[in-house]
């Protein structure tokens, strides 16, 4: 058992009345909290760019709305299907083997739940526990860490190769593994670095993972934002053979516009999914019930599909226009070449070679003088870097640009 030494003992623990050994690692994301800090100084008459937040800037597409609305209507209010409503289950299934070349996928092996956080929770908690360790590449979304702490199981991180777009090879796993090891959390394409795996690397993973007995939790929320051409490669792409041990992440959050209808999906074996909807008859009781016809119009409504495609091509062309401006503006700044998902992350640490600043600071200082909010990378685990979001309109994102780099050419001028 790993001991935590009091100094990193959450400050919860240390109340006059402390909450229970439960909360022992437990920070609030620090993503949420940033946002909030932007809503708090606009609220106050501030000007504020807002490039913190990983959700998009578009309104859900009304095809969907219309479909909540007519199942409020409709009287579809009442408690839901635990795992989910069969609708929503199989539209999936059909959108999700479609995009995967027609491979066979049962709405069984589905389960719903509120948004792909809550997917992620259930999955650690019934695979993961006391003792298990988790293996988590890194930089990484800030809540799999806690994630992971919340089940009680040990969060192993593996740091990912600058060299190789930030992503880990099957060799960082391999000098990482235990005989604990009961898992690894990959995200791809990955919030924060914008990485995405090819199929080779995604196929040499899961077969280290077979050999390996290791639980593959693969988190592909942002699967449809990739500027390769169509889809991400995925997990989906490969022979069920390769896939006992692995629990597919997805959702409607990124895509579909959809971050507020708290929609997400786990697809994995029959007993895992069993285990989930148990877990989650304990919690939950499903996900939100009009929510879900909602998504069941998303994953299954032509107009709607057009509408996906039109927004990540705003993506791709803001991904062109932020690369475009760093390499012209900024072309000392070091950065991970973004290839999906809507995250541009770079490096502050090079900026001022004399007195090396770090994530936190950058962001403090561009939020308190600037007026544009970004994420340290201290949230993702490596404070050298910071991630910006631009899933934000056009206008935010030009004025935003404008004044980081302004920024960076102030702190360059000072070496
Ligand atoms: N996975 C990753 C990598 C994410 O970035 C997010 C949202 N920021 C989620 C999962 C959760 O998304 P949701 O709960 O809205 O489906």
């Amino acid at each position: 058992m790993v001991r935590t030494p009091p100094s990193a003992l959450s400050p919860l623990l240390l109340m006059p009345d402390p909450l229970s050994i439960n909360t022992q690692h437990l920070k609030a994301s620090e993503t949420v909290a940033i946002s909030a800090e932007c809503k708090r100084r606009r609220a106050a008459g501030a000007e504020v760019f807002d490039c913190s937040v990983g959700e998009p800037d578009f309104d859900t597409p009304t095809p969907i709305s219309d479909a909540g609305i007519a199942a409020i209507r409709k009287g579809l209010t009442r408690y839901p299907a635990n795992n989910g409503i069969v609708e929503l289950r199989t539209a999936m299934a059909k959108h999700l083997s479609a995009l995967s070349g027609g491979r066979p996928m049962h709405p069984d092996n589905f389960i719903i739940s509120n948004g792909s956080k809550q997917s992620l929770y259930n999955a650690c908690f019934t695979l993961f526990g006391p003792t298990d360790r988790v293996l988590i590449p890194s930089p990484a979304w800030v809540s799999y860490p806690q994630i992971v702490h919340l089940v009680r199981a040990e969060p192993v991180m593996v740091p990912g190769d600058p060299e190789w777009g930030l992503k880990v090879s099957v060799k960082d796993l391999e000098a990482h593994y235990t005989t604990r090891t009961k898992g690894l959390l990959l995200c791809s394409p990955c919030n924060p670095t914008g990485a995405v795996y090819t199929a080779p690397e995604l196929k040499a993973i899961l077969e280290w993972s077979v050999k390996r007995n290791v639980w593959v939790i693969a988190d592909e929320i942002y699967r449809r934002i990739n500027y390769g051409g169509g889809p991400a490669p995925s997990v989906l792409d490969f022979p069920d053979e390769l896939l006992e041990r692995t629990v597919l992440i997805y959702g409607a959050s990124k895509a579909y516009a959809m971050t507020g209808w708290r929609i997400g999906a786990a697809y994995a074996p029959a007993h895992v999914v069993k285990a989930m909807a148990a877990f989650q008859s304990q919690t939950t009781t499903g996900a939100n019930h009009p929510a879900q016809w909602a998504a069941v119009t998303a994953f299954t409504d032509d107009k709607v599909e057009a509408e996906v495609v039109k927004m990540v091509a705003a993506f791709r062309r803001r991904r062109d226009y932020v690369v475009g401006r760093f390499r012209d503006e900024a072309p000392g700044i070091e950065f991970n070449e973004p290839h999906g998902a809507f995250y541009f992350f770079f490096r502050v640490d090079g900026i001022r070679a004399a007195s090396p600043i770090t994530g936190t600071q950058f962001c403090a200082d561009l939020l308190e003088h600037a007026g544009v909010a970004l994420v340290p990378g201290a949230a993702f685990g490596d404070d050298r870097y910071v991630r910006m979001s631009y899933a934000t309109s056009d206008n935010e994102l030009a004025g935003a640009l404008d004044r980081i780099l302004a920024h960076v050419t102030a702190l360059e001028a000072q070496t």
